[in-house]
């Protein structure tokens, strides 16, 4: 099946309903102890609690799964959920990651968190490779970037970043949430694990939180390298996901609602639809910003690493108009386009990074990032491109 077929006929039910049903259970009912003793030993497939499973969030599971070309999915509550579970599953105090420095804000701010545990980040440009290399040492236990950084809008080099990991036998995880498996399946091109605030693009129209680990279930976990693994051995290339699934994430708790599993596979059946509409939106808006003679950050414009992306750009950009004054007036001014710090809406949204999302980072931080003073970033959403041109003219302009 392609792309948007795979999509529409993903999150259908066993029970033949064109959508799964809401199963807003938090237990499920055993004919027998027997059979409930099976369930708890693996022996049969069952559902017992909603924080271990549930058919709602399953279908969601399976159906991301197989558009990013996994071998398991684990739904979690929010984005920074699945990120938290996805390190701790292999990492314990001594080990090291190795990230880009051009991560998501709250994502920094995980990599300090975790440092109280023992837990350590070198942030690096991972493009570099010479960087790259000359980073990894005998404690590095994963490499982790973002496909398509925000509000920077780098484009990771994944193949060449997940050759340089699997040399070193280290796993390669990507944070897909900005580029979206319509752009790009990382697994397919050397990543290893994916993860995604689904909260974005994967839900569509911002009415739930919600995050996911996608697993390729290829990487040759080596059990002496990680310990947490070793009861999950026996899995070999599922060892990761094993554990994530039977063990830390039942302990940890963060599962997803149901009822949120089933707004994302609502989401989902229309990711191909609203990317390609926003793709082509983001193109023509980052273009017409050009013609305004405001200076534009969009891949599509200059980054040959599009090619990795089947061309496109993403649906987010950035332009600098000068100052903070004077973006402050175009946020101000614009009548459609919405002010939200969120990204992956049908609607547009455009916010101040300096002030807002950036505003813990220091300057260097920030200027790495590509936020400057007159930096606004736009969500581009799926509004008639003419509505927006003019949106953003008068905004400009100040007519
Ligand atoms: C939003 C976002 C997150 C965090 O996800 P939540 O669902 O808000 O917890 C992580 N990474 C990226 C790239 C994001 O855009």
């Amino acid at each position: 099946m392609k792309f948007n077929t795979q999509l529409v006929h993903g999150g259908e039910s066993v029970m033949k309903s064109t959508l799964p049903p809401i199963v807003q259970s938090s237990a499920f009912t055993f004919e027998s102890a027997e059979d409930q003793e099976k369930v708890f030993a693996h022996k049969k497939m069952g559902y017992a609690y909603t924080r271990i499973g549930n058919p709602t969030i399953t279908a969601f599971e399976s159906q991301i799964n197989a558009i990013e070309g996994g071998r398991g999915a684990l739904a979690c509550s929010s984005g920074m959920a699945a990120l938290s579970l996805a390190f701790l599953n292999i990492c314990q105090p001594g080990d090291e990651i190795i990230a880009g420095w051009n991560l998501y804000g709250g994502t920094i701010e995980l990599f300090k968190d975790l440092a109280h545990y023992g837990i350590t980040t070198h942030f690096i440009s991972l493009n570099d490779a010479a960087v790259l290399e000359s980073t990894i040492n005998a404690h590095t236990k994963v490499i982790f970037g973002e496909m398509l950084s925000n509000p920077s809008l780098e484009i990771l080099d994944v193949e060449k970043v997940s050759s340089i990991a699997h040399d070193h036998g280290l796993p390669l995880f990507v944070d897909n949430t900005a580029a979206t498996p319509y752009l790009i399946q990382p697994l397919k091109h050397g990543a290893d694990v994916v993860i995604h605030s689904s909260s974005k693009y994967i839900n569509g129209t911002s009415n739930a939180i919600s995050g996911v680990i996608i697993d390729g279930g290829r990487f040759p976990w080596d059990i002496a390298q990680y310990p947490s693994l070793q009861a999950y051995g026996k899995y070999k290339k599922m060892a990761y996901y094993m554990r994530l699934r039977d063990d830390l994430s039942q302990n940890i708790g963060a599962c997803l609602s149901p009822q949120n599993a089933y707004l994302n596979v609502l989401g989902l059946e229309t990711l191909g639809l609203r990317m390609q509409r926003i793709c082509e939106n983001a193109l023509a808006l980052a273009k017409h910003l050009e013609s305004l003679g405001v200076k534009v950050n969009y891949p599509a414009l200059h980054d040959p690493l599009t090619a990795l992306l089947n061309g496109h750009g993403g649906g987010l950009l950035t332009c600098d108009v000068g100052d903070k004054e004077k973006a402050f007036q175009v946020i101000n001014r614009l009548k459609l386009a919405h002010i939200v710090s969120n990204i992956g809406d049908v609607k547009t949204l455009v916010v101040h990074p300096a002030s807002t999302i950036a505003v813990h980072n220091t300057i260097k931080e920030q200027e790495r990032a590509g936020v400057y003073p007159g930096t606004i970033r736009v969500s581009v959403g799926i509004e008639d491109i003419e509505d927006l041109k003019a949106d953003f003219d008068q905004a400009i302009k100040g007519e």
